[in-house]
């Protein structure tokens, strides 16, 4: 089993032996010298259905990191989508600049017709540096785009479904932790209160938990607090709490901050939390923490684009959402039974419904 979400780090590589290596289906490299766009997409897999993932516009050092992190990302979304049931595969793009100085109109749909070029293997969506404005300008050009504004029949920004994952797969490790999946009275730290955070602290507040906040923004810890009464806390690490919910960064969840935790479940919306889910996974398992895998409970968000390639209904949305509480238990179970740490889990479960379905397809 390869680590869903292992990052490269060699500086020595070829393309054919990454794509190799993680079983790429495909990469499309685009360029338009007039509207200065330097993009590359990547199809991971399509076996459950088209690969779907967001668009990232970012100011990329290297041509080789902007590689990686597509390859890293799109290979993500297979697992993610899997294991959430949905019938979508794994894709993702990046465009290499400085998204508040590069992007146009002209760049994104240039863009979106490199999109349609690939006929609906790709859907694309946004992502850190792109906006539904963006997806507006993609969707001028191809069909193959979710993630529009509510106005254009699209769902809207993903975060308080994202959020609403996060909580069912809080509420979940509640239960398997503590016996009762009701958070009134328990002790949450949410670390990041952005556009993911704040709606999971205001749920939280909802169900009278004691949430305890922390971030580098002032102007969101001023809302936590004066909106929803959390408490505001230098290292959130590091305080007694029952439940950790990392929102800000990937990597938080290494060996120093491990040595510090005190808590019985970590459960957050950041992507890839484990620095490294080999080593770091096993740890938490050693110290009884129950760790709820950050790809299945941040699966919200995609859930919500799934249900606009669908046609939209939030309500639809919010119950599809729901059903991560019940996947996170299976998770649990199947860890258990297995003697595996909880992210191997749930990387196994996505893998054999993957290999399932390969299986299913290949029949007449
Ligand atoms: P965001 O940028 O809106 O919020 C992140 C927040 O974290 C900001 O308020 C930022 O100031 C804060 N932050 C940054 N560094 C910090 C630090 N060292 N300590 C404390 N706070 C810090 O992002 P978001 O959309 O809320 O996403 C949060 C996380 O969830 C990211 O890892 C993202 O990849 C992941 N995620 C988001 C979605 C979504 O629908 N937005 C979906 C899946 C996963």
């Amino acid at each position: 089993m390869i680590e869903a979400t292992a990052v490269e780090t060699s500086t020595d590589w070829d393309l054919f032996s990454k794509l190799g290596k993680y079983d790429h289906e495909q990469i499309l490299v685009c360029n338009d010298n007039t509207t200065g766009l330097k993009a590359i997409i990547a199809v991971h897999n399509t076996i459950l259905g088209p690969g779907l993932g967001g668009t990232r516009m970012w100011n990329y050092k290297s041509e080789q990191e902007a590689i990686r992190d597509v390859l890293r990302l799109s290979r993500g979304m297979t697992y993610k989508a899997a294991i959430s049931g949905l019938n979508l595969g794994g894709a993702k793009a990046v465009i290499i600049g400085d998204a508040d100085k590069q992007k146009s109109e002209a760049l994104m749909r240039r863009f979106g017709k490199f999109v349609n070029n690939l006929g609906g293997k790709y859907i694309t969506a946004e992502d850190v540096g792109t906006t539904t404005q963006d997806m507006e300008y993609v969707n001028m050009e191809t069909d193959y785009v979710v993630g529009l504004p509510v106005s254009r029949g699209g769902g809207g920004d993903p975060s308080p479904l994202t959020a609403y994952g996060v909580y069912m797969g809080m509420k979940a490790s509640a239960k398997k932790q503590f016996g009762t999946d009701n958070l009134s009275g328990k002790k949450v730290g949410v670390m990041g209160v952005g556009k993911v955070g704040m709606h999971l602290v205001e749920l939280l507040s909802k169900e009278n938990a004691e949430v305890y906040v922390s971030d580098i923004n002032e102007a969101n810890l001023e809302e936590a607090s004066k909106t929803y009464g959390a408490k505001v806390v230098e290292d959130i690490v590091s305080i007694e709490q029952d439940i950790f919910a990392p929102c800000a960064l990937g990597g938080i969840l290494n060996d120093e901050n491990i040595a510090k935790l005190k808590c019985a479940v970590i459960a957050g919306a950041a992507n890839n939390q484990l620095d490294k889910e080999s080593v770091h996974g096993p740890l938490l398992k050693e110290k009884g923490i129950a760790y709820a895998p950050d790809f299945l409970i941040n699966a919200g968000g995609l859930i919500n684009v799934y249900e606009e390639w669908n046609g939209y209904n939030r309500e639809n949305a919010m119950h599809d959402t729901e059903r991560i509480y019940q996947t996170t238990l299976d998770i649990y179970s199947y860890a258990e039974a297995h003697d595996m740490h909880t992210q191997a889990a749930a990387t196994k479960l996505a893998e054999e419904r993957l290999s399932l379905m390969r299986h299913v397809q290949s029949r007449i």
